[in-house]
């Protein structure tokens, strides 16, 4: 299903809450290696769209499949293990652990079957995990605060921090949203630059963003949510012209 190179199809997918139609005829494909933005304005439905995608919302109507697999009626943690990591747009991170030990928890559920009680072995698997992870760390800019307890971090601390935790998982495909969200100008663009390198090394992404300099930075291509609908679809030039887009943020 799907058109060719499609990573991730979602099948004229419907959600409603209480009547209010969040999501209604979505169809959309994410080409392997794309980096694909998902923008509109506030209350589009974008959120909606990542949480059916990721099994914490079931849709009315409708399939998300994913490499093949039909991830409908899947767990979040099952569509996890295939391979779908995500960015939440509230960071999700454990209070209670060091940033450190928080990237080291995905890392090891993506290496689940190799634990062992085997002492030595598994002392080497933690080693390695701790260098991968403070690998990652490094890589989103968190390597002074390793040990730091993640709850005293700021708000775009954590989302980087949730960034490392999906990068751990080297995912086949990463959704982020609103990665940028609360991050100061700075921050931003060390964000950007960021998931640039990650693009080069062929990460399919989905990312949801309202700040149209990271937009335009980062998408291969951008489908446009409105009212729940897509309303246009296309590279981003294509998008920066299309008459029925300004006409949707003008009401913002
Ligand atoms: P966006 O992320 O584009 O800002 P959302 O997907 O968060 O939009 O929301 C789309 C619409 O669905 C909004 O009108 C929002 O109020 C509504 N909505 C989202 N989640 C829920 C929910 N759990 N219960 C009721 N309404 C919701
Ligand atoms: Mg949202």
């Amino acid at each position: 299903r799907g058109t060719p190179n499609s990573v991730l199809h979602i099948d004229d997918v419907h959600k409603s809450f209480a009547g209010l139609h969040a999501l209604s005829d979505v169809d959309l494909d994410v080409r392997e290696g794309e980096t694909h933005a998902i923008i509109g304005p506030n209350g589009a439905g974008k959120s909606t769209l990542l949480n059916v995608c990721v099994g914490r919302l079931k849709p009315d109507r409708g399939a998300v499949v994913f490499d093949g697999t039909v991830l409908t009626g899947k767990t979040p943690y099952e569509i996890n293990q295939l391979g779908v990591a995500r960015v939440f747009q509230t960071p999700e991170v454990f209070p209670d652990l060091t940033v450190l030990e928080n990237v080291m928890v995905p890392g090891l559920s993506k290496r689940d079957g190799q634990f062992t009680l085997d002492p030595f072995k598994h002392m080497r698997l933690e080693k390695e995990l701790r260098e991968e992870a403070e690998h990652v760390l490094e890589s989103v800019g968190l390597q002074a605060q390793l040990s730091d307890n993640a709850s005293v971090m700021s708000r775009g601390d954590k989302r980087r921090l949730e960034l490392a935790m999906g990068l751990i998982q080297k995912p086949r495909l990463l959704l982020l949203d609103e990665p940028t969200a609360g991050m100061a100008r700075a921050d931003t663009n060390a964000t950007i630059d960021l998931l640039k390198k990650i693009k080069e090394g062929g990460m399919t992404k989905v990312i949801i963003e309202h700040d149209m300099h990271v937009v335009f930075s980062l998408a291969d291509r951008i489908s446009v949510l409105a009212g729940g609908r897509i309303i246009a679809q296309g590279t981003p030039e294509e998008i920066k012209v299309n008459p029925k887009v300004k006409e949707a943020y003008l009401g913002e």
